[in-house]
């Protein structure tokens, strides 16, 4: 790597790619975020850079919650306030590393490079993924320009709004709809950036210093359509005293749901709740139709939906308390 005056830091999350087996020879029964993410720089031993890091948290991401987000917010709005930060990079589980990478590119309103990593295989194993993953992600964070967020994994860079996990084994275990191998992205970040802004974008009208102050959140629950879908669990649901303030719903093709389930999702509706609709196919993106008795949509995938509803209907409930601006 060349010299370069501008700091990286790298902030971690836990995940595999700070996992460790007991025994390396059973690598898959590891613990997830054993590992201080310095020790994982420090392996890496990059050379010419300026590398700060910090342990957000050590988690497996399958519990990453609204807690640990607003303490990642807060270290990154720390961080790329410095003018001297070029980037950030964050590694992470791969399990929510998708919902993490929207919650980021909806909240975070300057365009500095935000690069969300992590891997498939624990530090230890043998043919660990992490150490390539995460160097990639410092050379992309490390390169003059501004990338926004963006997700960086297995010699690809993807773009948070389509970006999904869809195998829960392969080194390659993330797709979108667009992927930038790493050297062309690193060549032309300017070209990167104007590829995928192409993209659907999802800002939430919120200050990042309202989001962290934020202590109750808003219950947002999601409900997928399939065979012999009869509504129950939201009709059961909607008649408790804490029912959902919103849902959103994996409908199937293009975000269609059962009778039972529609006739169910309406009375919430009609109770105040918002709706929402996706659909629980990976690629393309629900179409609404004239005549929807359920008329919003969402293109993201249900998951990461469910993180830009809950955002917004935080923003409508600052706003009504004169924290913050409506949504458009
Ligand atoms: N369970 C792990 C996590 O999400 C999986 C991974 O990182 O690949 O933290």
């Amino acid at each position: 790597m060349t010299e370069n005056k501008s700091r990286v830091v790298v902030l971690g999350t836990g995940g595999t790619i700070a996992g460790w087996a007991p025994d390396p020879k059973q690598a898959h029964q590891y613990r997830a975020g054993e590992v201080a993410v310095g020790d994982l720089v420090k392996a890496l031993a990059p050379q010419g850079l300026h590398i700060e890091t910090e342990d957000v948290a050590r988690i497996d991401s399958k519990n990453m919650n609204w807690t640990v987000w607003q303490q990642l917010v807060a270290r990154l709005t720390y961080w790329l306030a410095h003018d001297d930060v070029q980037g950030v990079v964050v590694t992470h589980g791969t399990d929510t590393l998708e919902e993490t990478a929207i919650l980021l590119h909806s909240l975070l309103k300057g365009d500095k490079t935000v690069v969300i990593t992590g891997a498939m295989r624990a530090a230890n194993a043998p043919d660990c993924d992490g150490p390539v993953n995460l160097q990639d992600a410092i050379r992309l964070a490390a390169t003059p320009g501004r990338a926004g967020v963006v997700a960086v994994f297995a010699g690809h860079v993807h773009a948070p709004a389509s970006l999904t996990k869809l195998d829960c084994q392969s080194l390659r275990a993330f797709a979108s709809s667009d992927p930038v191998p790493i050297e062309p992205a690193i060549e032309n970040l300017t070209a990167l950036r104007e590829r995928f802004s192409g993209q659907p974008d999802h800002p939430v009208d919120m200050d990042v210093s309202a989001f962290l102050q934020v202590t109750a959140w808003p219950r947002v629950e999601l409900v997928h359509n399939h065979a012999a879908q009869d509504g129950w669990l939201v009709r059961t649901l909607i008649a408790s005293p804490d029912a959902p303030e919103a849902w959103v719903v994996a409908g199937t093709g293009n975000g269609t749901l059962s009778q039972g389930l529609e006739d169910a999702l309406i009375q919430a509706q009609e109770k105040g709740a918002w709706v929402w609709r996706t659909s629980r196919c990976p690629w393309g993106s629900v179409q609404a139709q004239r005549g929807d008795r359920l008329s919003q949509v969402c293109a993201l995938n249900p998951c990461k939906a469910r993180v830009v509803v809950t955002l917004a209907l935080l923003a409508l409930a600052l706003k009504q308390q004169g924290l913050a601006r409506p949504l458009p």
